[in-house]
């Protein structure tokens, strides 16, 4: 596995473009760039995809995205098909598949309804009964309804790829400096001139705010409105276990990923955890259609993180500490309970994993936006400055497109997609939050 040594890497005195967050958006921001011959420096507070990048189930998905963000999920698809030649290493990319499993009939129906999309993007997607299933996935034992299924999704290893970008950017030319927080932001007539970091300043004119989790409370300091919220997700791996199924499946109950040490990615397939926290109350509003929809799926929970947020100051001077380097890298606890419900969840479904010993569990925050849709955008407020955020549970998949589309944008070039669904004004402008058909 490809791994960088940038923790000592200095800070240039200038840059043409400087993106804050090594995940991948991030890192394929900047091998898009350097690849072009830009100058560009990549700042990250802890290690390259310590956050989520690293922490996802893996699954590059096509099957079940919003319409608007479809496009940029095919561009995408591509993108990690070249990469598998391009990056020098094995990232675990495959075109084996997903599926979303139903137990009954109106799971089925309500996963059919995704069929309308897929055609009208002219996706090999399709509904698989009983019998359909036996032939396509024989090895699931279970005796599923059917299934909604894509042949040509992907999946690939999170903690191989994203450090196989970042180093390929490298190569290319890109300074990657990690424990290195991005503080904050200096500006002279309304535009971006300088960036302070923990290790010095970089003069530029251009910055790509890609933070994940940290990017409404990094654009706060700045008088920029982000709405954004984090859920908990827990996951698992297992040992090495009987290959009863290729690509990656999703139910209600659980959902598992084929890994290539020939273990599974697992996790419960409909339990999240949000915290409450002050963005909880601030976005309460713009965030109800979707807690509406999803309210089976979250668990509502408050703890003492209600308050370290709280007293989480929104500003803060460019000379002392920033609250990035106060935490490197975000590492909740996975759930203990949501865990138990899998495993049990694990043996009534998938019964021949079930005394597969789990080597490791962990935990991920997952940021969203409030229509589940990305912020690909510039800012009105402060020219110069470009976000890629609210990836939303989908930017593992889509994280190569969206860093690319970014790094075009900020440079004047023509994006791969249009990205006028993504713009940040839509929360603002009166424009309805709509939630897109996605199952
Ligand atoms: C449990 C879980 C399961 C998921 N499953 C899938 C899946 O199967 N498929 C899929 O497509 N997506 C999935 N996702 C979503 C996907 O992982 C994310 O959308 C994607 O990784 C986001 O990438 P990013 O680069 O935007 O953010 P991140 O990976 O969060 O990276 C942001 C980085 O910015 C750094 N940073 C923040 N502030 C600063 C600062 N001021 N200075 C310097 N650095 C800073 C952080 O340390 C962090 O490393 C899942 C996510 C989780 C948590």
């Amino acid at each position: 596995m490809v791994t960088t040594q940038t923790d000592n890497t200095p800070v240039p005195a200038s840059a043409d473009v400087v993106i804050i967050g090594g995940g991948i958006v991030g890192c394929a921001a900047a091998y898009r760039l350097a690849k072009r011959g830009v100058s560009v420096t990549l700042c990250e507070k802890g290690r390259i995809a310590g956050e989520q990048s690293s922490r996802n189930w893996g699954w590059v998905r096509q099957q079940g995205r919003d319409p608007r963000e479809l496009p940029l999920m095919m561009q995408s698809l591509q993108i990690w098909q070249s990469f598998q030649n391009e990056l020098g290493e094995d990232v675990g990319f495959r075109q084996t598949g997903s599926s979303y499993l139903a137990r009954d009939q109106k799971e089925l129906d309500f996963l059919a309804g995704w069929l309308d999309t897929a055609h009208q993007f002219n996706l090999d997607t399709q509904i698989l009964d009983t019998s359909d299933l036996k032939q396509t996935l024989p090895g699931l034992s279970h005796k599923w309804h059917g299934a909604l299924f894509t042949a040509s999704d992907g999946r690939a290893e999170p903690a191989r790829a994203v450090p196989a970008i970042a180093a390929a950017a490298q190569r290319e030319g890109a300074t990657i400096s990690t424990r290195c927080a991005l503080r904050g932001i200096e500006t002279k007539a309304g535009r971006v001139n300088n960036v302070v970091t923990e290790k010095g300043s970089i003069q530029t004119g251009t910055i790509i705010c890609a933070a994940g989790a940290w990017t409404s409370m990094f654009c706060r300091n700045l008088g920029i409105d982000v709405p954004q919220l984090q859920v908990k997700g827990t996951v698992a791996r297992t040992a090495p276990a009987p290959n009863i199924l290729d690509g990656e499946a999703w139910a209600a109950p659980v959902a598992i990923r084929r890994r290539l040490d020939d273990g599974y990615t697992i996790a419960h397939g409909s339990a999240l955890e949000h915290f409450l926290m002050p963005n909880t109350l601030r976005y309460f509003r713009k965030f109800l259609p979707s807690f509406i929809e999803n309210h089976r799926d979250i668990r509502l929970r408050v703890n003492g993180s209600f308050l370290d947020n709280m007293f989480t100051p929104n500003n803060w001077d460019l000379d002392e500490t920033s609250p990035f380097e106060k935490i490197r890298v975000l590492d909740p606890e996975p759930s203990t309970k949501i865990l138990a419900e899998l495993q049990a969840n694990i043996a009534k479904y998938h019964p021949e994993l079930a005394d597969v010993p789990l080597l490791e569990s962990w935990a991920g925050m997952i940021e969203a936006s409030p229509d589940a849709v990305p912020i690909l955008s510039e800012t009105s407020a402060l020219s110069g400055f470009y976000i890629a955020t609210g990836l939303s549970g989908h930017g593992f998949g889509l994280g190569p497109a969206a860093g690319y589309a970014i790094a075009d944008l900020a440079t004047g070039q023509t994006p791969i997609e249009d990205l006028t669904p993504f713009r940040l004004s839509r929360f603002f402008d009166g424009s309805k939050i709509q939630l897109g058909p996605g199952v």
